[in-house]
């Protein structure tokens, strides 16, 4: 396998260059314009000339034909940035910065792709590659990325089922990505999990009405005393969460009113429900509705509750995974790399590309500092980005020699959570809901209609 990778390693400087500009052009979601055209242009260099532009958003994709039969594997990176205004290496303007790591994917592609236009890259390998880099994995911003689906832009919130959406995955059999992270354990270079919670995206405006605050807030009806009960009526159904759920639910306040001396009329809350199974999702979701659409009854408020379909949970395929150790035990040595059995409470939409074809989403260290926090950054770029590439150049590898054999094999023993792009599409789209859930009626009763 050395060949193969010092493939990679002869491309590490352009690696390094672009884990460098991406960190320094940060964009979140659906706004990824600068690194979006910074790939294009490097993968139009390397000679991919075959690229496909997501219609209307940013991402793209090209395939690599190998010119035998075989599998089609798809690899990917995420374009995008979170915000964290607080973080010092923020963008002064939109506070973006890529506190998640994922400029260390796009590096890590890089070298990947510019590995499989080497001489010979190819040659003893089947099937076909398919590099794609995807949008808005963060699920942020849900404001924003509402009004992109309003103006027909997008379907989903998130990148991935969005590409499944548009059919840019309907020919894949198997898949892989790398994310960069961070662990106290300087010998360790790459780690893989079991997998990761779904999770539904929730937006709750909160309706009441305004008066003044001090003079008569008796002809107003409060609403952020309304959101106030509502966090207490999700905090109160907490210990109904059965542990195997790894229920998570947690939010925000993005608008708490408009004056302190006016009663609010309006409160928008931002939600996640995080779950590890479809059904259990379901269950804590409607929960979560029906306490969010009776604490605000009890105020007098009306709710309108959007739900948005955000990531489905990410089952680590078990056989892809042991194709990952073999080639992280030959880059980083046995000490090198861990199987972390732990279930991770937290979303990718990765999980989305698990519940149809066998899926892993490895991780590379070389961060240092906490995930999604102010002091993240790649403290070694070589380790993540140019040893991450490695990791992915021999997983593609040793999924496609030898006629495809390992492939062929992991994809026969797979069973999806959803038989066809057709019913996850369906059941993605049963998520979805836009309703005003409290029906304050005209014979004094109230009705609470909080379900999808
Ligand atoms: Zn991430």
């Amino acid at each position: 396998m050395k060949k193969y990778y010092d493939l990679v390693e002869k491309n590490k400087q352009l690696v390094l260059d672009a884990e460098k500009y991406i960190w320094e052009n940060p964009e979140p979601g659906y706004k990824e314009f600068k690194t979006n055209a910074y790939m294009l242009e490097q993968f139009e260099k390397l000679g991919y000339t075959d690229i496909v532009k997501a219609e209307n958003c940013t991402g793209f994709y090209t395939v690599l034909d190998t010119g035998r039969v075989g599998p089609t594997v798809l690899i990917m990176a995420e374009l995008d940035s979170l915000i964290n205004t607080t973080h010092p290496a923020c963008d002064k303007e939109t506070g973006a910065v890529h506190s998640c790591g994922h400029h260390a994917q796009c590096a890590a592609m890089l070298g990947l792709a510019a590995a499989l236009k080497e001489e010979g890259a190819i040659d003893n390998l089947c099937g076909k590659i398919k590099l794609c880099l995807v949008p808005a994995e963060e699920g942020i911003e849900i404001g924003y990325r509402k009004g992109l689906i309003q103006k027909g832009i997008i379907e989903f919130t998130s990148g991935k089922p969005e590409f499944i959406a548009r059919r840019y995955f309907d020919d894949i059999d198997i898949a892989f990505m790398l994310h960069s992270t961070s662990n106290k354990n300087e010998k360790l270079n790459f780690i893989l999990t079991r997998g990761h919670n779904g999770v539904i995206r929730k937006r709750t405006i909160v309706k009441g009405k305004s008066a003044h605050a001090g003079g008569r807030p008796h002809e107003g009806i409060n609403a952020l005393n309304a959101a106030s009960l509502i966090m207490m009526a999700i905090n109160s159904l907490r210990e109904t969460f059965k542990e195997e759920y790894y229920a998570r639910v947690h939010s925000i306040i993005t608008k708490g009113g408009d004056a302190v001396n006016a009663v609010p009329d309006e409160v928008i809350i931002e939600s996640y429900v995080r779950a590890a199974e479809p059904i259990a999702h379901k269950m804590v979701n409607d929960s979560v509705n029906r306490a969010i659409s009776a604490a605000a009854a009890a105020i007098g408020c009306t709710v309108l509750i959007e739900d948005m379909a955000g990531s489905e949970a990410l089952n680590e395929d078990a056989n892809l995974r042991e194709v990952a150790l073999e080639v992280f035990e030959e880059i980083a040595g046995k000490e090198g790399y861990q199987y972390d059995s732990e279930w991770l409470a937290s979303s990718t939409d990765m999980g989305d590309i698990s519940s149809l074809v066998p899926a892993i989403h490895m991780y590379s260290t070389g961060a240092v500092g906490t995930s999604h926090g102010i002091d993240m950054f790649i403290k070694d770029p070589y380790k993540c980005c140019v040893n991450g590439a490695k990791a992915e150049l021999g997983v593609l590898v040793k999924l496609l020699e030898n006629n495809a054999q390992r492939a062929k094999d992991i994809i026969a023993k797979f069973k999806p959570t959803f038989n066809s792009v057709d019913e996850y599409l369906a059941h993605k789209r049963s998520i979805n809901m836009e309703k005003d859930t409290v029906i304050m009626n005209e014979d004094g009763t109230i009705t609470l209609d909080y379900k999808g």
